[in-house]
C-alpha cells in the first residue's frame, strides 16, 4: 500500500445520504415555495430529520448531501476512494433506497447527459487519467472490468457475448457462476467474462452492452433492473517498473436492488420470490457492514450471494461507503424512513 488516506483515521465504513429533488409533476402541496426539499424532510449539515406523523426522526451521516447538489460535487466526495483502489486497496461503493429514489442516477448518471454522468464514469476517467500521469514515474496499470447482476440469488454475466439466458426460472441455473475466494483475497467467480479495457471510452461501450444485456424482459411493469443487484468491478494491477513495487487494487460499484417493501399479501409466485430474494441480500448486506463495523468475530458473509461474492472487498482493510438514497416526495416517508434506519444502522 503506498499510501495511508486520511479516511483510515475514521474507520473504514463510511455513510452518505442524498436526497434527489422532487422530479416534474411531483409535489408535496406547498407550490407556494419554491421547494429546494419538502416540508416533511430537513437537511442540516451532516444531518436529516424526517417528519412523519408529526413525529421527528433525526440521523446523521458522515455526509448529506441536498437536493441540487451536482454529480461532480457528489463525486469529488468519492474521489479519494478511487485514488485508494488505485493504491492497492479494495473498495466498495453501493448505492441502497427504494426504487426511484436516485440509486441508478448516482451511479451511472443521466444517459447523453455530459454534466450529469454519474460516479461509475467519473471514477474511469479519472482512473485512466492517473493511469497516464503515473507512466512518468515509472508505473504501469492494468485495469480489467467485469460486470454481473445477481438475481434471485443468481448471477448473471452481463458481459458475455452468448446471450445468457432469459431471466426465468429455467434460466441460469444457480451453480453456473460459482465463486470461490483464494488465499491472497481474489475472487474467482467461474465463466465470467472478465476485459482488460483501455481506456474509458472502451468501458462505457461495455457499460451500455451490459445495460442491454440487463433488460431482457419477462414483463415490463416489473421493471427487472430495479429487481437486480448490479455489480460493477475494476481490478486494477499496477506495477513500478523502477522500484518494482506492485499494487493490486479492486474498486466495485453496486447498484443494490430497489430496498421497497412490496405489498405485504398480494405478492404471489416470482413476484414474491424476488422479493424475498432482496429482502434476504440486503438485510444480509446490513448485517455484514454492522458486524465489520463492530469487529464482531463473526461476519455472516455467506448468508447471500451478494454479500459472499464481495468477501474480500468487504472488511479488513478494504473501505466501504454506502448512499442511502431518497426520494423527497412525502408519499415516500414511510420508505425513506426505513432507508435512513436500514442506514443509521451500518454507519
Ligand atoms: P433508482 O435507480 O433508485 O430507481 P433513478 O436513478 O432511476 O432511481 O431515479 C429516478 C428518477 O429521478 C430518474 O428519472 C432520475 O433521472 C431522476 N433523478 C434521480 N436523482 C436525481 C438527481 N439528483 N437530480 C436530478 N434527477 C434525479
Ligand atoms: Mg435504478
Amino acid at each position: 500500500k503506498l499510501h495511508n488516506t486520511i479516511l483510515e483515521l475514521k474507520g473504514n465504513i463510511r455513510v452518505f445520504c442524498r436526497v434527489r429533488p422532487l422530479l416534474p409533476g411531483e409535489n408535496n402541496g406547498d407550490e407556494g415555495k419554491t421547494i429546494s426539499y419538502p416540508a416533511s424532510l430537513e437537511l442540516l449539515g451532516r444531518g436529516i430529520d424526517l417528519i412523519q406523523n408529526a413525529q421527528k426522526h433525526s440521523f446523521t451521516f458522515d455526509k448529506v448531501f441536498v437536493p441540487n447538489t451536482s454529480q461532480e460535487d457528489v463525486f469529488i466526495e468519492i474521489s479519494q476512494l478511487v485514488q485508494s483502489a488505485l493504491d492497492g486497496y479494495k473498495v466498495c461503493i453501493f448505492a441502497y433506497g427504494q426504487t426511484g429514489s436516485g440509486k441508478t442516477y448516482t451511479m451511472m448518471g443521466k444517459p447523453g447527459n455530459v454534466e450529469e454522468k454519474g460516479l461509475i464514469p467519473r471514477c474511469l476517467e479519472q482512473i485512466f487519467e492517473t493511469r497516464q500521469s503515473l507512466r512518468s514515474q515509472g508505473w504501469k496499470y492494468e485495469l480489467q472490468v467485469s460486470m454481473l447482476e445477481i438475481y434471485n440469488e443468481t448471477i448473471r454475466d452481463l458481459l458475455s457475448t452468448n446471450k445468457e439466458a432469459v431471466r426465468t426460472d429455467n434460466g441460469v441455473s444457480p451453480q453456473k457462476h460459482a465463486i470461490k475466494h483464494d488465499a491472497h483475497g481474489n475472487t474467482h467467480v467461474a465463466e465470467l467474462t472478465i476485459l482488460d479495457v483501455k481506456s474509458s471510452r472502451e468501458v462505457s461501450f461495455l457499460l451500455d452492452h451490459a445495460a442491454r444485456n440487463r433488460s431482457v424482459g419477462k414483463t415490463q411493469m416489473n421493471e427487472q433492473s430495479s429487481r437486480s443487484h448490479f455489480v460493477f468491478t475494476l481490478r486494477i494491477s499496477g506495477v513500478n517498473e523502477s522500484t518494482e513495487q506492485q499494487v493490486q487494487g479492486v474498486l466495485n460499484l453496486i447498484d443494490l436492488a430497489g430496498s421497497e417493501r412490496l405489498s405485504k399479501s398480494g405478492s404471489t409466485g416470482d413476484r414474491l420470490k424476488e422479493t424475498q430474494a432482496i429482502n434476504k441480500s440486503l438485510s444480509s448486506l446490513g448485517d455484514v457492514i454492522f458486524a465489520l463495523g463492530k469487529k464482531e468475530d463473526h461476519v455472516p458473509f455467506r448468508n447471500s450471494k451478494l454479500t459472499y461474492l464481495l468477501q474480500p472487498c468487504l472488511g479488513g482493510d478494504s473501505k466501504t461507503l454506502m448512499f442511502v438514497n431518497i426520494a423527497p416526495e412525502s408519499s415516500s416517508t414511510g420508505e425513506s424512513l426505513c432507508s435512513l434506519r436500514f442506514a443509521a444502522r451500518v454507519n
